[in-house]
């Protein structure tokens, strides 16, 4: 890691389209910088900005990363997180270094690929995903290179994992109703108790009306069960 100053000079450039036109743009193209690889920053903002400089500031990674820190640029122009795709690539020391500079807070834990720390070096290969209930990504950790499966931002197992990737594929629609992921992340059976249908579904709606599209924990579910049915007695 080199503070260094770079020739204001973009070499590549990607070439996605974005219909966003308001600045500074979330997303956008990747491109090059005097040379150097940009990790934290999207072309279209850099040139928007249009600075009228002849070097920018940053701190270099390896041999051809840079992550931008001039004081020229505002901070919402930047991004607060590497984007590693077109030749960003490098290995995990490197990828280390990257990451606890950018996120210093994180520095102490022991990686970054766990949940205090959002899992922000977990670079994601795939993603299913319900609008409740289930939302399966794949993916390996940038710095210990270890295999990663979330589903709801929590780890699973991989035995938990092709339950849920199951469940996704054999019915979506109800994968939509069974809101169970986080009780299966964290290992309560619930194998011995299937939810009933109606209630799900009436359970699931209410969240919606509430605009929670969060997870529904089994543990409400079934207080709901016990309350109707105590009503039912009742009558
Ligand atoms: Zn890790």
């Amino acid at each position: 890691m080199e503070q260094i100053r770079v020739k204001n000079e973009v070499g590549y450039v990607s070439l996605v389209g974005f219909m966003e036109d308001k600045f500074p743009m979330k997303h956008g193209n990747y491109f090059s910088l005097g040379g150097y690889h940009v990790l934290n920053m999207w072309y279209e903002n850099f040139k928007h900005l249009n600075l009228n400089k002849e070097y920018i500031d940053a701190v270099k990674f390896g041999d051809k990363n840079i992550v931008i820190v001039d004081a020229d640029i505002p901070d919402d122009y930047l991004n607060n997180e590497p984007c590693f795709t077109g030749g960003g690539r490098t290995n995990p020391e490197i990828n280390k270094e990257i990451y606890e500079f950018m996120f210093p807070k994180f520095k102490e834990l022991k990686c970054m690929c766990c949940e205090s720390a959002k899992y922000v070096s977990v670079y994601i290969h795939s993603f299913l995903s319900n609008r409740s209930g289930i939302s399966l990504s794949r993916g390996a950790c940038e710095i210990c290179s270890r295999k990663i499966l979330l589903n709801n931002k929590f780890e699973v197992s991989q035995e938990i994992y092709d339950k849920l990737q199951k469940i996704w594929h054999e019915s979506p629609s109800e994968a939509n109703l069974f809101l169970a992921p986080y009780q299966l992340a964290t290992h309560i059976e619930v194998d011995d108790w299937k939810p009933d249908a109606k209630l799900l579904s009436r359970y699931a709606k209410k969240r919606v009306n509430q605009n929670y599209y969060g997870i529904i924990k089994i543990s409400d579910l079934k207080e709901q069960e016990n309350k109707n049915e105590n009503e039912n007695e009742e009558k």
